[in-house]
Order: C-alpha cells, then sequence, then structure tokens
C-alpha cells in the first residue's frame, strides 16, 4: 500500500497502465508527483474546492488544475454557459463574436493591452510574444530569470543558476544549442545583473520576459523596485518589456500583477484563468506592437482551435464572476489567513520556515528566508516538503507536489476548509 490511511488501490492500477501507455504515465510531467516520491491521485471528478479520486476519496484541493479554477472548480454558472455553447458548435474556424466581448474584456482589464492575440496555452502565447518581441525590436536576444517558467518552447528552457545555464545551454536534450545562445538569464530580484548584460550586449536585446510574482519556483514575491527598475532599463536600451501573467493575471488582481504593482509592460501573456478552465491563451499589449502580429503585419501566427466558441464563453463568464465587487479582498483575506496560519503552525512546530501570499497566490518554503529567487528556493528541504505534501494528502488536503509550484486558493474555499487545512497542517508538521 503506497499511503497508510488512504486507500488508492483504483488510482494504482490506473497509474500503473497509464506508464506503459504514456510517458512517466502522465500528460504533463508535474503530475507524476515524482519531486514528492509518492504516487499519483487518479482524478474522476471535481466540483468547487473539492477534487474526488477514483476511489471515492475526497480533498481539499489548492491546485485548482494549476491556475484556472479560480471561481471553483465546474462552477455551475460556468458549466451553464458552456452546455448553450456547445449546442452551437465546438470550434468555428472563422471570426466568432465571443471573440470581441473576451477580447474587449481582456483589454480593459489588463492595463498594457490595447490589441490581443488568442492561441490555445499559456506556451503558445510566450511562443508568439517571443517571435513578436524580436520581429518589432529586429533584436534577437532576450533575458529570462532563472527559475521563471515561460512554457516548453525552445528557446525559454534555459533555467540558469547552474554553470551550464549561465553558459547559455538548453535544459533538455532535443533541444539545438541555437535555439537558445540568444537566451540570455539572471537571477530574479537582481537588477544589476540585468544591468550587466544589458551593457555587454548593446542594441541586441530584444526584451525582457518575466513572472512579475514567481509561482514557477515556488512562490516568490518581487522587491520593491524590481518591476519598476525593469521598466526604466528597458526603456533606456530601446527594449520590450514583457510580463508573462499566465498565471498571475486575475488572480493577483483583475488587471493582474502589473496592475496591482503599477508597473506597465509593453507587452503582456495570458492563459490559464482566462480560458476558465479550457485550453486558451493570448498575448497582448500595445497596438503599435500588436499590429506587427499576421495578418494586420507581416509576423506569422495562427491556430486552428484558437478563440474557438467553448474556450471564449468559459473565460467571458469566468472573468463575469470575478468582476463582482468585494472577490478580491475575499481572495486574499482567505488566502492570507490559510498562508500566516501554515507558516505559524509551521514554526510552532519548530521548523524553520518562511513564505507569504498575494491575493489568491500562496507558498511555503522550508528554509530560513527571505526566498528572492531560485537560489535561494533551492535551499528549501525536499525532503520535508515531500513528507508534508504526503501527510497532508492522507488528510484529505491535494496540494501542489512540488516545493517549486506556487498554492492556489478559489471563491469556493469556505472558512471551514482553511480550518480543515490547517487542523491537518498542525497534525502533519507535529510528525515531521
Ligand atoms: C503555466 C504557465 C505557462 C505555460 O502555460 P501552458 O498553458 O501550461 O502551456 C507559461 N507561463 C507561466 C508563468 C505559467 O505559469
Amino acid at each position: 500500500m503506497v499511503y497508510t490511511t488512504l486507500q488508492t488501490t483504483k488510482s494504482e492500477e490506473i497509474f500503473a497502465a497509464a506508464q506503459k501507455l504514456m510517458p512517466g504515465g502522465v500528460s504533463s510531467p508535474v503530475r507524476a508527483f515524482k519531486s514528492v516520491g509518492g504516487q499519483p491521485i487518479v482524478f474522476d471528478r471535481v466540483q468547487g474546492a473539492y477534487v474526488w479520486d477514483v476511489d471515492g476519496n475526497q480533498y481539499i484541493d489548492y491546485v485548482g488544475t494549476w491556475g484556472p479554477a479560480i471561481c471553483g472548480h465546474a462552477n455551475p454558472e460556468v458549466i451553464g454557459a458552456l452546455r448553450e455553447a456547445l449546442e452551437k458548435g465546438t470550434s468555428f474556424g472563422a471570426p466568432c463574436y465571443l471573440e470581441n466581448v473576451l477580447a474587449e474584456m481582456v483589454i480593459d482589464a489588463v492595463p498594457c493591452i490595447e490589441m490581443v492575440r488568442f492561441v490555445n496555452s499559456g506556451t503558445e502565447a510566450c511562443m508568439g510574444v517571443l517571435r513578436l518581441m524580436r520581429a518589432f525590436t529586429g533584436r534577437e536576444k532576450i533575458i529570462k530569470f532563472q527559475g521563471c517558467y515561460h512554457g516548453h518552447a525552445d528557446s525559454f528552457l534555459v533555467q540558469a543558476g547552474s554553470g551550464v545555464a549561465t553558459l547559455g545551454l538548453p535544459d533538455s536534450p532535443g533541444v539545438p544549442k541555437a535555439a537558445t545562445s540568444a537566451t540570455l538569464t539572471a537571477p530574479y530580484n537582481d537588477l544589476e545583473a540585468v544591468k550587466e548584460l544589458f551593457k555587454n550586449n548593446p542594441e541586441e536585446i530584444a526584451g525582457v520576459i518575466l513572472e512579475p510574482v514567481v509561482g514557477n519556483s515556488g512562490f516568490i514575491l518581487p522587491d520593491a523596485g524590481f518591476l519598476e527598475g525593469l521598466r526604466e532599463l528597458t526603456q533606456d536600451h530601446g527594449a520590450l518589456l514583457v510580463f508573462d501573467e499566465v498565471m498571475t493575471g486575475f488572480r493577483i488582481a483583475y488587471g493582474g500583477a502589473q496592475e496591482r504593482f503599477g508597473v506597465t509592460p509593453d507587452l503582456t501573456t495570458l492563459g490559464k484563468i482566462i480560458g476558465g478552465g479550457l485550453p486558451v491563451g493570448a498575448y497582448g499589449g500595445r497596438a503599435d506592437i500588436m499590429s506587427m502580429v499576421a495578418p494586420a503585419g507581416p509576423m506569422y501566427q495562427a491556430g486552428t482551435l484558437s478563440g474557438n466558441p467553448l474556450a471564449m464563453t468559459a473565460g467571458i463568464k469566468t472573468l463575469e464572476l470575478l468582476q463582482k465587487s468585494g472577490v478580491y479582498e475575499q481572495l486574499h483575506e482567505k488566502t492570507q489567513r490559510l498562508s500566516e496560519g501554515l507558516l505559524n503552525a509551521a514554526q510552532e512546530a519548530g521548523h524553520t520556515v518562511c513564505g507569504g501570499s498575494l491575493s489568491a497566490m500562496f507558498g511555503m518554503f522550508f528554509c530560513e528566508g527571505p526566498v528572492h529567487n531560485y537560489d535561494d528556493a533551492k535551499l528549501s528541504d525536499a525532503t520535508k516538503f515531500g513528507n508534508f505534501h504526503r501527510g497532508m494528502l492522507e488528510r484529505g488536503i491535494y496540494l501542489a507536489p512540488s516545493q517549486f509550484e506556487a498554492g492556489f486558493t478559489s471563491l469556493a474555499h469556505t472558512d471551514e476548509d482553511i480550518e480543515r487545512t490547517l487542523a491537518a497542517a498542525r497534525e502533519v508538521l507535529a510528525t515531521l
């Protein structure tokens, strides 16, 4: 038996079969629980703040399908709108009025976006924006930060931190050196390193792309002045500033991290929440830059299923629900209570931890903080996190199966869910 208090026979059977059918038994790597050393739970259905596995166990979920489920899983209003849209067909491959509606909502919400292009995933959005940065500036090099994730396109698979990455060598076999040789990296929150890169590569850098609040090396906030500093540096060097808000868009605030921090980039990528649980991504920004995208301009990018009516419908309904007054205050208050409760519980049990939350995103590292970047995050005790993760799972709390992922709350999480989570955490932390 994999877990001591959980009955997971069916999950184990299905996952064993899956491993013969699909690499690692999954369609996306982190789902396989490799970094926490457990066995993945196979889901049967999701509703509100909860997920049920194929063995009938129920969990309070803090992954929210990695971000989209901010209104709760299978929100009845989203599902209702989808049912209606479904009757009219699933894909048009032609202009559809719903694209106008979602585009207008995105443009109204996100400060930098004057025009937007819909795609099918966050990865695709980041690939599009990368080509656009280069097309607009006529320059090839880009700067990304260690530990930031921008999807799985070749040019972004440089994590740096290690010597290999600092040389601009790819992180994955199959990525040609040429695809990453124009990707420069710096530690997150390190303006001096970015200045140095601009100095050493004069008039060669197309732009800087980052997660304005990091969620892909655990939860890391930008230091005061970091985003502002990048805005100034990019402007001074004729380079573009791109916020990858695939995770933070409509989560940190309705207008994303750029609204929350008052720093307006030139371009932004979106995904996750704007698809309301269906596959959507988007990139957008200044109209003069976006006008380069085909067919308005010469930069080619296309998609058979892009802007399809089902995805647009789920996005529109999700954003409508997020427009209700008090939504973000409610998310922030709930998440803060959870985050502070977790940190207190860990400290009371004698563990060294750090972390925090902002709006509906939170994180905790098992190390002395503060964590400013990926190297700091790597100091977290991964074994302890793995045991914490397993203990929580056994008590019906589903956390992201990696130390390097942020936690997500939703409008569906109740005070009672938070209390149950903290009670479970106190039990588990006492055993670590
Ligand atoms: C999830 C994520 C992506 C990739 O989006 P997919 O839809 O998984 O391709 C890109 N950037 C950030 C910041 C993300 O969190």
